[in-house]
């Protein structure tokens, strides 16, 4: 029933069916959780005495005055009239609505509800809203809807009346009561019917809290069925070839014990016959290449071939490099592809590539290309996938018969909230980066300091060091005159006391051949300081970079931060970061805190949940996560997670009491993953 069609409500013809679709209302069940996204305390009328002006208030006042309408110049009329209480007078006016003419009788009671002002001493009110007795608008906690064209408050909440009278008593409770009174929920009824008409504040938090809690349970549940479907693919199954082991006994470093379970993980899920779908999350530095390389050589043993995809030119040439420099000893082709290439080495490469020739191809989005075919391609990973759309992944595993999928990510998040967001993926996790690196020495300076910071600066890059300066804007804006953009640094600079030579500008508006060529100067050490905007995040690894200044830090998300503090630290010297900011707001001081205090990625992403929730701390465009998956709270997160795992465990058994939640699940998000 809950899946009817929104038409069947009588008063809902194509047009208004349109229009509700256009705000995601489709069906009857999709109409009980609009949610409105803000409520107005209509319940309790204040004497005239008391009313909060500039403010809406209810009250309740007898007419005095014969109601009268007034013609002005402009052709507008206005209805006026005076209403008092035992405390004092109001002057009331309504714009262009005659029709309450009528309706408004002198010496009668009536209760307003509008935003009161007080002009030259006297109170008004104008276009309330009005009724003689408290009911459906006045007198109640009022629930306000997101609307489009051609909606009104008022008509959504008269189709939510007409639903409720009809279809009420089919929102049967979807879970168990002894998971209700653990987790001290309130039923679905009570919820559902207290986010559309609260009983009081205390009630509606209590319904918010569930509804949000049983979407997310929804949503795992049919992602969960989704994974399950992908699993079922059939996919090339690899062995773990013995010649493996001596590999890594040859490496120049020990794998750390938590590099060796995720391999161990990846390459188990590989050799299974079914499609490997997996995150290998890990904080920066935590050594997630090395994983890759030696998943994708091991694929290569078997004569299937694998692809590394990544964002950025420099970093698909810096895997190239360390793969040659690692593994340049053993019999694997291995070659890198990137859009400046000249055309006759890449057709080299394409046809190489459909021959089978090439067994490892790591190369930028070129990869996902028309013209290219593999002759066997069975494993496929993307590095820093935030970077990457859905649709770019996708269509790099199209280019094989389901590969095994590996997409890797360095913002380190909670394990519950990584399901969530990565719901159809298993995920292998790097808790701790390998042992022996120095610390970058981070701390947070304001403004006035800067003059010292400068005077460091130079002293590092007479030393041979480079830094890296961020500025979260490319040139000054008038909006925002505090802050100084990537340009206006530059510009400093270049008066100040830098060689020009020194110091160089990259940002996000340049072509990619310019940046290239600048990072390129800058990693072969021409350039000492490189200003840019925050284009530099994402995996650059120039060693002799040691200093790291971010400008006007309390604007970036601490995920951000710790992945641009990544870039450095990670040679022999001593590294340090500098987060400048003037900012006063003890929240962003206490988020800056949190970055001076540690280094653990995980640690600062658990921090900044708690500080910030989910949306801001990853920022909607920075991970490519759909909005709705950002607003939940972080401990109904983890309350779904347990409930889910209890149900799910039941659905797999094919405990028939738990039918109808699957149900559920598979109505509400059958159109966007396919699962039914
Ligand atoms: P990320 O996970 O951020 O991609 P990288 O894979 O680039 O990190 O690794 C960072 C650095 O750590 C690289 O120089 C890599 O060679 C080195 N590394 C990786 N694993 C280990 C290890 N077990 N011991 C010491 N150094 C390691
Ligand atoms: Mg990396």
């Amino acid at each position: 029933m809950l899946n009817k069609k929104i038409s069947i409500i009588s008063g809902i013809g194509p047009k208004y069916e349109e229009y509700l679709n256009n705000i995601g209302i489709k069906t009857i069940r999709d109409l009980f959780y609009y949610m409105p996204y803000d409520y107005e305390d209509r319940r309790f009328p204040t004497s005239l005495s008391e009313v909060k002006t500039n403010n809406k208030n209810l009250i309740k006042i007898k007419i005095t005055k014969e109601p009268r309408i007034i013609r002005t110049r402009g052709n507008l009329t206005i209805l006026t009239t005076e209403g008092r209480d035992d405390s004092g007078k109001i002057e009331i006016k309504w714009f262009n609505q005659n029709f309450i003419k009528n309706k408004i009788i002198n010496n009668k009671t009536y209760y307003l509800f509008g935003t009161i002002k007080r002009d030259k001493g006297k109170l008004n009110i104008t276009n309330p809203e009005f009724s003689s007795q408290l009911g459906d608008k006045l007198g109640v906690i009022y629930p306000k809807y997101s609307l489009t064209k051609g909606l009104t408050n008022n008509f959504i909440k008269k189709i939510v009346n007409k639903v409720f009278d009809s279809y009420f008593n089919e929102l049967d409770d979807l879970f168990p009561k002894e998971t209700l009174n653990r987790y001290n929920l309130i039923s679905r009824k009570e919820a559902v019917k207290n986010i559309h008409y609260p009983d009081d504040f205390e009630k509606l938090k209590k319904s918010i809290r569930y509804i949000e809690i049983e979407k997310l349970i929804l949503m795992q549940i049919a992602f969960q069925k989704r994974k399950n479907i992908i699993k079922s693919n059939k996919s090339k199954t690899i062995n773990l070839n013995k010649n493996i082991k001596k590999i890594i006994e040859k490496l120049p470093f020990e794998l750390t014990q938590y590099q060796k379970k995720v391999f161990k993980e990846i390459t188990e899920d590989m050799n299974k016959g079914t499609s490997m779908n997996r995150l290998l999350q890990g904080d920066v530095g935590s050594g997630k290449t090395i994983i890759a390389f030696l998943t994708l050589i091991n694929v290569s043993f078997q004569g299937y071939q694998g692809a590394l995809m990544v964002p950025t030119e420099v970093l698909a040439k810096q895997h190239f490099n360390k793969f040659k420099k690692m593994f340049g000893y053993l019999d694997i082709k291995v070659e890198v592809l990137y859009s400046s290439l000249k055309d006759k080495k890449k057709k080299e490469i394409f046809s190489k590539i459909k021959t089978g020739e090439i067994s490892i191809i790591i190369g930028t989005h070129s990869l996902i290309q028309k013209e290219i075919n593999f002759k066997n391609l069975a494993y496929i990973i993307t590095d820093e996938q935030h970077r990457f759309g859905v649709e770019q992944r996708a269509s790099l595993v199209n280019k094989g018969e389901h590969p095994h999928n590996l997409v890797m990510s360095a913002t380190p998040i909670p394990r519950t909230l990584a399901m969530i967001i990565y719901n159809d993926l298993d995920i292998s996790t790097i808790d701790k980066n390998p042992p022996g690196r120095k610390k970058v020495k981070t701390y947070i300076i304001n403004n006035e300091n800067k003059g010292k910071l400068y005077k460091f600066l130079k002293t590092k890059i007479y030393r041979g060091e480079q830094a890296y300066i961020v500025s979260p804007i490319i040139e000054d804006s008038d909006k925002l005159e505090n802050i100084s953009s990537a340009q206006k640094i530059f510009n400093n600079f270049l008066k100040g006391n830098f060689k020009k030579e020194d110091v160089c500008l990259l940002h996000g508006k340049m072509s990619t051949d310019e940046s290239e060529k600048i990072i390129n100067s800058f990693s072969e050490g021409k350039c000492k300081i490189l200003i840019s905007t925050t284009v530099i995040e994402v995996g650059v690894d120039i060693q002799n970079a040691t200093i790291m200044i971010i400008i006007n830090a309390e604007r970036f998300g601490l995920a951000q931060l710790h992945q641009l503090r990544g870039r450095v630290g990670r040679g022999e010297k001593q590294s340090y970061c500098f987060l400048v900011s003037d900012s006063d707001k003890e929240k962003s001081i206490k988020r800056l805190n949190i970055l001076e205090r540690t280094t653990n990625g995980f640690e600062i992403s658990k921090e900044d949940l708690k500080l910030r929730g989910p949306g801001e701390f990853l920022g909607t465009k920075q991970s490519g996560i759909p909005e709705e998956f950002l607003n939940f709270d972080m401990e109904n997160i983890d309350i779904s997670k347990k409930i889910k795992d209890i149900i799910m465990k039941n659905i797999n058994i094919n405990d028939k009491k738990y039918d109808k939640i699957l149900k559920e699940a598979v109505d509400i998000y059958k159109d966007r993953i396919k699962i039914s």
